[in-house]
C-alpha cells in the first residue's frame, strides 16, 4: 500500500479534527509515576488542558527494535514493568486503557517506507505509562506505542515524525516519552547538574526553538557533546520524533525544564497549532 492509500484508510477511520497538538515530555525516574513531584503535576495540569484525543500514539524510549519499527496492535496493551529495584508500589501499578488495533495496522501501512511490523506482544512500558497516569487517570482513551529503530540515523526520527503529522488532524495525540539529556552513569542523587547536561540541555532548546532540526539531527556536528549526553540515544529519539511532527505554524511551550540527578533533563515540550 502507498503512502497517500494509507492516509486515505486512516481518513475513512477517523472523522477530521481540530489539529492536535504533539507533546514531548521528558519521564526521568520512574519513581515519578507514584511520587508527587513537580514534573507529575505539569503532566496532570497538561492532561487537563488538552483536547481529548481519539487515540494516543506514544513513542517511548523504552521500546527500541533493530532493522524494523514497531506498532503495537494488541486491543488491550499490557502494563510493562520495565525496571528493578524498585518498591513494590511500583510494580503494582496498572494502566489498563484499551489499545486501537484498526488505527495501529493503519499505522503500520503509513510506516511502510520505514519498515513497519505489527507486533502484540509489547504493550505499555513505563516510559508510556508512568505519564498517562497523570495525563489521563481514567485510562480511557485508546493508547498504542511505535518502537524506535536503533540502527538507523537520527533524522529518521524526524522523518517518522513528519509522516505521523496527518494524525493530528484526525484527533491522535502523539506523545514522545525520553529525556532531552540521559546518562545513566553519570547519575546523581542530590547532586548539581553536570556542565555537559546543562550545555546539551540549552543547545537543544535554542536549535528546537528555531526549528533548525537539521542540527539536532546531525550525529557528526553534534558530535562528543551528543555522545555525552546520550551515551545511548534511546531516550534522546523520541524528542526527534516529535519535532518532526511539528510545523512551521506551530506555536512551541517548554515546560519542567530542569535537571534532575545531575545528569538527566526533565525538559519537555509541546508544539501547538497556532
Ligand atoms: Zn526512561
Amino acid at each position: 500500500m502507498s503512502t497517500a492509500q494509507a492516509l486515505r484508510k486512516l481518513r475513512d477511520r477517523l472523522p477530521a479534527s481540530a489539529r492536535m497538538p504533539v507533546v514531548f515530555l521528558g519521564h526521568g525516574t520512574p519513581m515519578n509515576a507514584i511520587e508527587d513531584t513537580a514534573y507529575s503535576r505539569a503532566w496532570r495540569s497538561l492532561g487537563q488542558s488538552l483536547p481529548r484525543p481519539a487515540a494516543i500514539l506514544v513513542v517511548s524510549a523504552h521500546w527500541m527494535s533493530r532493522g524494523t519499527t514497531l506498532v503495537d496492535v494488541s486491543a488491550m496493551p499490557r502494563t510493562i514493568h520495565d525496571f528493578h529495584g524498585f518498591p513494590q508500589a511500583l510494580f503494582d501499578q496498572q494502566y489498563p486503557a484499551p489499545g486501537e488495533p484498526g488505527l495501529a495496522r493503519d499505522v503500520v501501512s503509513l510506516l511502510a517506507s520505514h519498515r513497519a511490523q505489527e507486533d502484540d506482544t509489547w504493550g505499555l512500558d513505563h516510559g508510556s505509562w508512568s505519564v498517562l497516569k497523570f495525563l489521563y487517570p481514567e485510562h480511557d482513551v485508546p493508547v498504542f506505542q511505535v518502537s524506535i529503530d536503533m540502527t538507523q540515523d537520527l533524522s529518521y526520527q524526524l522523518e517518522i515524525g513528519r509522516t505521523l503529522s496527518d494524525l493530528r488532524d484526525r484527533g491522535v495525540l502523539i506523545l514522545g516519552s525520553g529525556n532531552v539529556v540521559h546518562n545513566l552513569r553519570a547519575m546523581q542523587r542530590g547532586g548539581r547538574p553536570h556542565d555537559f547536561a546543562i550545555e546539551f540541555d540549552s543547545m537543544f532548546a535554542d536549535r528546537l526553538s528555531a526549528r533548525d532540526f537539521g542540527a539536532l539531527a546531525d550525529r557528526e556536528g553534534l558530535g562528543s557533546l551528543l555522545t555525552i549526553a546520550h551515551p545511548s540515544v534511546d531516550h534522546y529519539l523520541p524528542a526527534l520524533t516529535i519535532a518532526g511532527a511539528s510545523d512551521a505554524r506551530d506555536e512551541l511551550t517548554f515546560m519542567t525544564d530542569a535537571i534532575d540527578l545531575s545528569s538527566v533533563s526533565m525538559r519537555s515540550f509541546v508544539f501547538h497549532a497556532a
